[in-house]
């Protein structure tokens, strides 16, 4: 059986297959896909995008799907950028422009009130709808310049609790050890493993 992953951000892509590699699926990004839909993220809450990108793909592609949505939500600034997490300092704001948006908006912020977290919603749809949401959080601190040239994204800024490091400054290895998105994805692999044992892989 094979599960496509509705997102054509490799960086995702290449962290999603490492934590499911397991899976008796055939992992296939989006971007090797032709004829797919431009879903717009136009949801109010990171768990409502995701539901939307796995389902209307789903739907096109006719094929097992499953979606995630990422926010990062910062206490200090009241869960910005959250659902905006992407396009927080202009619609087709870079990495680097968001983490600079993010440091100014904190200037002069002491670090023990730098709290915040990555939600990650990951959603399965197949051609008869949605199967499923899981959700991931991660917490940590946001440091107050960029470190590392790892990861992705906010990662640069961004140091998980228990650790000293950004996830940037992290192997991947770690990354996919304790970041949201793997802790998504873990409640993701059961779904789709009794998925495929009731559906027949
Ligand atoms: P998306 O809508 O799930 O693609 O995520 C929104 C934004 O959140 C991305 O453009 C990234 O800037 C950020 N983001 C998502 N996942 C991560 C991550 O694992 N580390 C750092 N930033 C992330």
């Amino acid at each position: 059986m094979q599960l496509l992953v509705a997102t054509r951000n490799r960086d995702k892509f290449k962290e999603i297959i490492a934590i499911l590699a397991d899976l008796n699926l055939e992992v296939i990004s989006a971007a090797d896909r032709k004829g797919l839909p431009e879903i717009v993220e136009d949801a109010l809450t990171v768990r409502d995008n995701a539901i939307k990108k796995a389902i209307e793909t789903a739907k096109v592609a006719k094929m097992l799907t499953l979606a995630d949505d990422t926010g990062l939500e910062v206490d200090m600034l009241n869960g910005e950028p959250g659902v905006r997490s992407a396009r927080y300092a202009s619609e087709e704001a870079s990495y680097h422009e968001n983490n600079r948006k993010l440091l100014a908006a904190l200037h002069g912020v002491p670090l023990e009130k730098r709290s915040c977290r990555f939600r990650c919603v990951v959603a399965i749809a197949d051609e008869n709808g949605l199967v499923d949401t899981v959700e991931g959080i991660c917490n940590g601190v946001i440091v107050e310049q960029e470190r590392g040239g790892g990861g992705f994204g906010y990662d640069p800024l961004f140091i998980p609790d228990g650790q000293v490091k950004t996830f940037a400054e992290l192997s991947l290895d770690v990354k996919n050890r304790i970041s949201h998105r793997a802790k998504a994805l873990q409640k993701a692999w059961a779904v789709l493993s009794r998925y495929v044992r009731e559906r027949g892989g």
